[in-house]
């Protein structure tokens, strides 16, 4: 079976000289000393100062929320994963869907000022597989009209725009750092401030908001990360260079391969190094889709509906607001298999089957 997605794992021997350290500190969480040198390593990697790991890469958006005091209303987009939305919920916060862009999937700039209510105080926007949003727009309107900017990067990671990571944009910048993304540390998450004087309260929130045991500043939560899953990253972030690259590659393959008279890709923003995170493509129909998607599993090839559905559609959230270009873009987007390790040949397959299933019987 070949999935959309296949973790990557480094060398077990590297993994278990970590480990060795870890038995000999009897340090497991709390703070630990792998857990401190990946986030040493993670900001030279990204430049960004200030950089906390997490738990994951949802409890990283809960506090972000929380740090930048959030409350009623937060503008957001339905195209993204449920936990982008979900987070704003748990906050007893008002998510606020504002329709996306038809080309590039993201929130659409042009859309946020009309949604904008006495009650809104943040816009939490997805940088959707890895593409940049429209970050000046946004810093615009968040200054003109008082608003926290919280972007979701979870797609990110290794991502530079206009030359800088571009986790380096808005009030924080969350990621992922799960199994299945383009780098991880199995679960995990990082927070990402350019205010030096959030630094202490990113500490506190992901640590139940006290220092020592007589110190309580805050109703913190817990989310901190294990030295297990920091021996995991640091064992991956070397790694990630190559990674990118065979991702590259795979991307070329499918882009020689597939029949853009019947697909549409998400258009990428310029002055991007890309992380090549995911291969999504939007097919004319969801019939087509569900046809294509049906045959490939038959050749055991899973594939993804990603986004899927809107999350503005889902029957929890507290007030409903209609979006038609994400319900029809997420209606017909399929990301197809990208991996390290994935092989031309099941590329070329893959792509076979899908311009066949597409392209009109001759008879
Ligand atoms: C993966 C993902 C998350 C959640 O990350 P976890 O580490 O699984 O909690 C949040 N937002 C987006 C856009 C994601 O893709």
């Amino acid at each position: 079976m070949i999935n959309v997605t296949k973790s990557f794992l480094p060398d077990k021997e590297e993994y278990i000289g970590y480990i060795n350290q870890i038995w000999d500190s009897v340090h497991l969480t709390n703070n630990g000393p792998l857990l401190q040198r990946l986030e040493r390593e993670l900001r030279d990697y990204t430049g960004a100062e200030h950089l906390y790991v997490c738990g994951n890469g949802t409890v990283v958006l809960e506090i972000a929320l929380k740090a930048l005091e959030v409350t009623g209303d937060v503008i957001t987009t339905p195209f993204s994963y449920c936990a982008t939305s979900n987070s704003i919920i748990w906050n007893n916060c008002v998510p606020v869907f504002v329709d996306i862009d038809p080309d590039t999937f993201n929130i659409d700039p042009e859309l946020i000022e009309a949604a904008i209510t006495p009650q809104t105080t943040a816009i939490l926007a997805t940088h959707v597989y890895g593409n940049p949003c429209d970050v000046d727009k946004i810093a615009a309107i968040a200054e003109r009209h008082g608003l926290k900017v919280i972007y979701d990067a979870a797609h990110a990671f290794g991502v530079k725009y206009r030359g800088k990571s571009l986790f380096l944009n808005g009030d924080i910048s969350t990621c992922s750092l799960h199994a299945t993304k383009v780098f991880h540390s199995v679960e995990g998450g990082l927070i990402i401030t350019s205010h030096p004087e959030l630094d202490h309260n990113l500490q506190l929130l992901r640590a139940f908001g006290h220092k020592g045991d007589d110190h309580y500043f805050y109703a913190g939560i817990n989310g901190k990360n294990s030295e297990f899953h920091a021996a995991m990253g640091l064992c991956n972030l070397p790694h990630v260079p190559s990674i990118i690259e065979y991702r590259r590659q795979v991307f070329s393959w499918y882009d020689n391969e597939l029949d853009w008279d019947y697909f549409k890709k998400p258009r990428l923003a310029d002055e991007l190094e890309y992380n090549y995170s995911y291969y999504p493509i939007v097919f004319e129909s969801e019939q087509a889709l569900l046809h294509a998607q049906k045959e490939l599993l038959a050749m055991g090839i899973g594939c993804r509906r990603y986004f899927h559905p809107s999350l503005n559609t889902l029957s929890f959230v507290p007030k409903f607001f209609s979006c038609p270009v994400s319900e029809d873009i997420a209606g017909r987007v399929l990301a197809l298999p990208l991996f390290v390790g994935l092989e031309k040949p099941d590329v070329l397959r893959i792509s076979t089957t899908l311009n066949r299933v597409v392209r009109p019987a001759v008879s």
